[in-house]
């Protein structure tokens, strides 16, 4: 059955990308819904300074739903949207990075439209582009691959697992969220699917920001770096010959990358 349409002048949920970290990545769209909410539901990877966005009387309900951290069940979510909406508040749900990039914005629009309540969508800059771009790392470098998955590395109990054989055959560049949990059993996944344990790999934390951490190794080395530097969520992984291009972007890219890329390094952000 087709869900009900929403009429002119029925309440209406706008979705928010805020970007991956850095406030100045904020859309101009994105701004101009802020500054029209009159509630904010907020994810906890939404940088704060986002909400200097938001008018002075708009109420902000934090919504964090971080991997290992207690979260706010997303029944919860839906339920609050809906009431907040048809109470007449202009209601700005905020996520980081872009809603439908492994962000649930899709089962929040199937939520909302069911109970007759408009949905719009203000896409934002994903983390899997964002954050490999703010290192060095141009995932789509036509030189090393033909083009990019974008995977979970994380997948709930009766979800779709990632077929990490046929990632490993593609010749794609892996950009990963979610992955640094389970990096061991990803990169052991992607080794006995084929890929050369000597591929480059590249893990980057906090990207975008001024605490960004980075490391440049192999995809068989990875997992024991991760661990060893204690680079936990949220950070992305990165696998594939574009990441040997991050060393000679050194200087090239805005933000913060400094120092040299080269395997085995760890670069610190510069504080901007
Ligand atoms: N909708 C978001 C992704 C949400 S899933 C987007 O489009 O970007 C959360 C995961 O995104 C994190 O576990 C991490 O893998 C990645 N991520 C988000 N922000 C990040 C950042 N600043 N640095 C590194 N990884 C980030």
């Amino acid at each position: 059955m087709k869900p009900p349409r929403a009429l002119p002048g029925s309440p209406v949920v706008t979705l928010v990308g805020a970007g991956p970290g850095d406030p100045d990545l904020l859309t101009l769209k994105a701004v101009k819904a802020l500054r029209r909410a009159t509630v904010a539901l907020v994810d906890d990877l939404v940088d704060r300074s986002v909400l200097r966005h938001l008018r002075p009387t708009a109420r902000v309900v934090p919504v964090g739903k971080r991997g290992g951290c207690r979260s706010t069940p997303q029944d919860f979510i839906h339920r609050l949207m809906i009431a907040e909406a048809r109470r007449g508040e202009r209601v700005v749900r905020v996520k980081g990075g872009d809603p439908f990039v492994f962000g649930r914005g899709g089962e929040e629009v199937d939520v909302l439209r069911a109970a007759g309540i408009g949905v719009e969508i203000v896409p934002g800059i994903t983390a899997g582009i964002a954050v490999p771009a703010a290192a060095g790392i141009a995932v789509t470098d036509r030189r090393h691959a033909p083009g990019v998955a974008f995977v979970t590395g994380h997948v709930r109990e009766g979800g779709n697992a990632p077929d990490w054989a046929a990632l490993a055959r593609c010749g794609l560049t892996l950009v990963v969220y979610m992955g640094v949990a389970h990096c061991a059993a990803i990169t052991a996944a992607l080794v006995e699917g084929g890929l050369d344990a000597q591929t480059p790999a590249a893990v980057i934390q906090h990207g975008c920001t001024a605490q960004q951490r980075r490391h440049v190794t192999t995809l068989g080395e990875l997992a024991v770096e991760v661990e060893r530097l204690g680079m936990g969520s949220p950070a992305i992984l990165v696998v594939g010959d574009v990441v040997q291009g991050a060393a000679s972007l050194t200087g090239a890219v805005a933000g913060p990358l400094t120092g040299t890329c080269a395997p085995g390094s760890v670069v610190a952000a510069a504080t901007a």
